[in-house]
């Protein structure tokens, strides 16, 4: 067995654990492998021991990756997104996890609509409210919702969040809470194409406790790929 086989193997197992010990159906919880920075073969890899999400954070890459893999993967865009880039997405991505300004999700909405289709996203949230990390502002939440939620061509699906490091991953688990709090408030809100169903939060290091409190997708590139240079 490969080396990415078996950790794919250990993190499955470590998700149905944490979904025991909370009462979750790990049918629930998706595992998104995060591939960024690492060649096409590592995907081959993966997605022969049985792995078919794939999650980028460049749009470059991810435009060459997804030419050249002829895989039926399913691909997630989870980076900073420039606006004058959502043209090299538009109908290759299943999901926008980092959605975090109205002017952005404008943009998606308009290259979507071009190709009569519709983008599903989801809005990232800064939680923490460090300066070097995208997200939108927790307070700001309802309006922006209402704002994005009037486009065309565009369902939000959910939230995302890319929370401070912390050694230890209780430390975390705060963050986690407030994003799933904070998806109960906008859901609640009951905007027009807006379906809180996705909370996409959760890495390496802290994927088991993101899944305690509510995470549906985890992102998780090291702990299945090695570390990135
Ligand atoms: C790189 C990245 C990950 C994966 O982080 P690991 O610690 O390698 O699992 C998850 N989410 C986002 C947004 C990332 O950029």
């Amino acid at each position: 067995m490969s080396e990415i086989a078996a950790n794919l193997l250990q993190i499955r197992h470590q998700i149905d654990l944490a979904c025991q010990n909370c009462g979750r159906d790990p049918q629930t919880v998706r595992l998104l492998a995060v591939s960024k920075k690492k060649p096409s073969q590592t995907i081959i890899d993966a997605f022969n021991a049985g792995q078919t999400l794939f999650g980028e954070s460049y749009v470059q890459e991810f435009s060459q990756k997804a030419e050249e893999l002829e895989l039926a993967v399913e691909w997630h865009f989870i980076g900073g997104l420039q606006s004058n880039k959502v043209k090299y997405l538009r109908g290759k991505t299943a999901l926008i996890h980092s959605v975090d300004r109205f002017s952005l999700a404008r943009e998606i909405s308009a290259q979507w609509g071009k190709i009569g289709e519709t983008a599903d996203i989801l809005l990232q949230f800064n939680l923490g409210g460090e300066a070097s990390k995208s997200g939108a502002d927790e307070a700001e939440a309802l309006e922006l919702a209402k704002q994005i939620s009037a486009l065309p061509n565009l369902q939000i699906r959910g939230l995302m969040t890319l929370p401070p490091y912390c050694d230890d991953p209780e430390e975390v688990r705060q963050y986690f809470r407030r994003l799933r709090l904070l998806g109960e408030k906008l859901s609640a809100a009951n905007l027009p194409n807006v379906i809180i169903e996705e909370l996409s939060m959760g890495m390496s290091h802290d994927f088991t406790v993101a899944i305690e409190e509510g995470a549906t997708l985890v992102r998780v590139g090291t702990a299945i790929f090695g570390a990135r240079d």
